[in-house]
């Protein structure tokens, strides 16, 4: 249960509700169910940053809202653009932590990667988030203001929950967040268009399916569990085995597929032996690959494949009729591309 049937002289956030969490909020003040929809349009569609502009609810509402609830926002401290059009946000929270976010732009579509934690507790060794600590979740408004502010400047169609931290370790605030993103009253982005990416936490996992209807994609990195091991921590607690499995589980609309993220490290998981392993592991699931070639960040201790270890690997899948794709590492100029997302950690001393 959330904070709000608590009464405490602190007014609630308002983005933090989901609509049905609105409703009775609501309801408790004695109001109308239909009312959240109007005020969820207001929120998400409009941009409204107080009740006063909320026109067609009542004066005395407006009023009672105001001192009930506040309406946050989330002015970016500074935006970097690329080269090729990706935008880098850098955002600061009320406790002074700072998050990014990352707008990428395409010819039909417009991405947002969004950050759901501040730093990361899985430790994997080639990210560069996963190097500090967690300081703290990420608050469902504070998810969502991301996606408020981008949408000032550009149309979001498409959302990715790929920026700082690990969804699935924020699972209820995510699942509140994921609820805004896709209300036919909120964003109204398709859940087509959204997508969650985890690192493997396999109870979570299943949870989320039984939550939300959106796009899975899971980070797997490696074809043992030694090397996953290596890679990413979280493996010892739940080994490939369970990973795939719950990946087999997990529920699928029609014709949909999980994303496998597969981030190439040289002389790591680059063979041609990974790339049957990763048939054999992948056998029988709807998937796609993402292969992602490393990004080199200062410090780090390992490298990108060659161009050819990419290439025989992606070629190898397809041989297998696997639906590929190499991405192209997007921002890479202003330290926008995967896993190259910290904010100012380390000079916070939020480590
Ligand atoms: N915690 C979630 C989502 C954030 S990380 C997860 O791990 O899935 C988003 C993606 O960036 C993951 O697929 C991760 O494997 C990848 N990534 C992290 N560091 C990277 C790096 N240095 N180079 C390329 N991809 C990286
Ligand atoms: Fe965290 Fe994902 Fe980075 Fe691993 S890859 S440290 S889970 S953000």
């Amino acid at each position: 249960m959330k904070g709000f049937f608590v009464h405490t002289m602190e007014k609630v956030d308002i983005k933090n509700f989901c609509l049905e969490d609105l409703e009775a909020f609501l309801q408790g003040l004695g109001k109308e169910k239909y009312r959240a929809k109007q005020i969820f349009k207001w929120l998400y569609q409009r941009g409204a940053t107080s009740f006063d502009e909320m026109t067609n609810l009542s004066k005395d509402f407006r009023q009672e809202l105001a001192l009930q609830a506040r309406i946050t926002s989330l002015q970016p401290e500074k935006v970097e653009k690329s080269v090729d059009g990706t935008k880098k946000y850098l955002f600061v929270l009320e406790d002074g932590s700072s998050i990014e976010s990352v707008l990428i732009p395409e010819e039909d579509r417009a991405t947002l990667c969004v950050s759901t934690q501040v730093g990361c507790a899985m430790g994997c060794r080639f990210c560069l988030t996963g190097s500090f600590s967690l300081k703290r979740n990420l608050s469902c408004s504070e998810i969502i203001n991301q996606v408020c502010a981008a949408q000032t400047t550009d149309r979001i169609t498409n959302i990715v929950l790929m920026g700082m931290g690990e969804p699935l370790a924020n699972l209820e605030n995510v699942i509140s967040a994921l609820k805004i993103m896709t209300c036919p009253d909120g964003f109204q982005i398709s859940n087509r268009r959204v997508t969650v990416s985890t690192s493997g936490l396999v109870p979570e996992i299943e949870k989320l399916g039984r939550a939300v209807i959106v796009n899975l994609a899971v980070s797997l990195n490696a074809t043992t569990d030694e090397q996953r091991d290596l890679l990413m921590p979280i493996n010892r607690k739940y080994p490939l085995a369970t990973l795939i499995a719950a990946c087999r589980n997990f529920p699928l609309p029609n014709r949909r597929m999980i994303t496998i993220e597969y981030v190439m490290v040289r002389g790591i998981n680059d063979t041609i032996e990974d790339a049957r392993r990763l048939v054999k592991l992948l056998k029988g699931i709807p998937v796609k690959v993402n292969l992602i070639p490393f990004n080199e960040y200062d410090g780090c201790e390992f490298r990108k494949p060659e161009q050819e270890s990419i290439d025989r690997f992606h070629r190898h899948l397809l041989y297998k009729n696997l639906t590929v794709i190499t991405r192209a590492s997007r921002g890479a100029d202003i330290s926008a591309a995967c896993g190259q997302l910290r904010a100012k950690m380390e000079k916070d001393g939020a480590n």
